[in-house]
């Protein structure tokens, strides 16, 4: 049930025990959404918390658990080496490759997000930009790339270094012929992001299959994305459906 407050603000943290804590708990929600939305494919795809305390450290979820089951006490923290330093299963290679350099390039970058979703993948095949076809598409004009240079499963540093420089100091990028990456300073926004880039992807390939779109102008596009792609509004849109999944199943949050 809703809460009679309206707790919609971003949290302050009195610890970094606090905000480390309330970090895991958004993570852990984020991959019950995730697994509702049936992003998984297999074991790919991961989201990533950096620790608010130990800046080169992050949180991430167990390679091969699947997200539907994901609770804050399976999360694993992962050193800037890429050893386990909590947990016990083991980590998904690429996980470590991707985030680790993109958490290293962009210290603004609390969270990103990153899986094998079916209308993400399949646009990431197209290798170019989403058009700012709709309104929710606008929050993505002129703020994600196209890394447009598969060259198989990412498992080298290297490889990683070169997504977070593609990325730049946008909130997305698509990796061509693979999926969907995004970014954010909170793991709601990163989740959010995610969200509705694989909406908006599937929106633009059903509006081409059914004839030829006409896109946003750059003067509304640009002004749209000044009023649904900032921080806190991707923050904002992602508050109903962690409350709802919260609700749902509870169990997510234990410790
Ligand atoms: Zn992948």
């Amino acid at each position: 049930m809703p809460s009679d407050r309206a707790p919609h603000a971003f949290p302050k943290f009195s610890s970094p025990d606090e905000e480390r804590a309330h970090r895991k708990q958004r993570l852990a929600a984020a991959f019950r959404v995730f697994g509702h939305f049936g992003f998984d494919e297999g074991a790919a795809g991961h989201i990533t918390a950096r620790d608010p305390e130990l800046l080169d450290h992050f949180w991430v979820n167990p390679l091969g658990m699947n997200f539907k089951h994901i609770r804050v006490k399976d999360l694993m923290l992962v050193n800037d080496k890429g050893e386990v330093v909590e947990g016990n299963w083991p980590l998904n290679g690429a996980a470590f490759a991707i985030h680790s350099q993109i958490h290293a390039a962009r210290p603004d970058v609390v969270s990103a997000a990153h899986a094998h979703s079916l209308y993400g993948k399949s646009w990431s095949t197209l290798r170019r930009p989403l058009d700012p076809l709709t309104q929710d598409a606008c929050a993505f004009y002129g703020d994600h790339a196209v890394f447009d240079d598969y060259t198989g499963a990412v498992f080298e540093l290297e490889e990683g270094k070169r997504i977070a420089h593609s990325l730049g100091s946008g909130k997305a990028a698509i990796l061509a012929n693979h999926g969907l990456l995004t970014v954010g300073r909170s793991v709601d926004e990163a989740a959010w992001w995610f969200i509705t880039m694989e909406r908006t992807c599937q929106a633009q390939l059903l509006a081409e299959a059914a004839g030829t779109p006409v896109p946003i102008g750059h003067d509304v596009a640009t002004k749209t994305a000044g009023q649904t792609g900032g921080h806190g509004a991707g923050w904002r849109q992602f508050q109903p459906l962690h409350d709802w999944i919260v609700a749902e199943q509870p169990d997510l949050l234990d410790e």
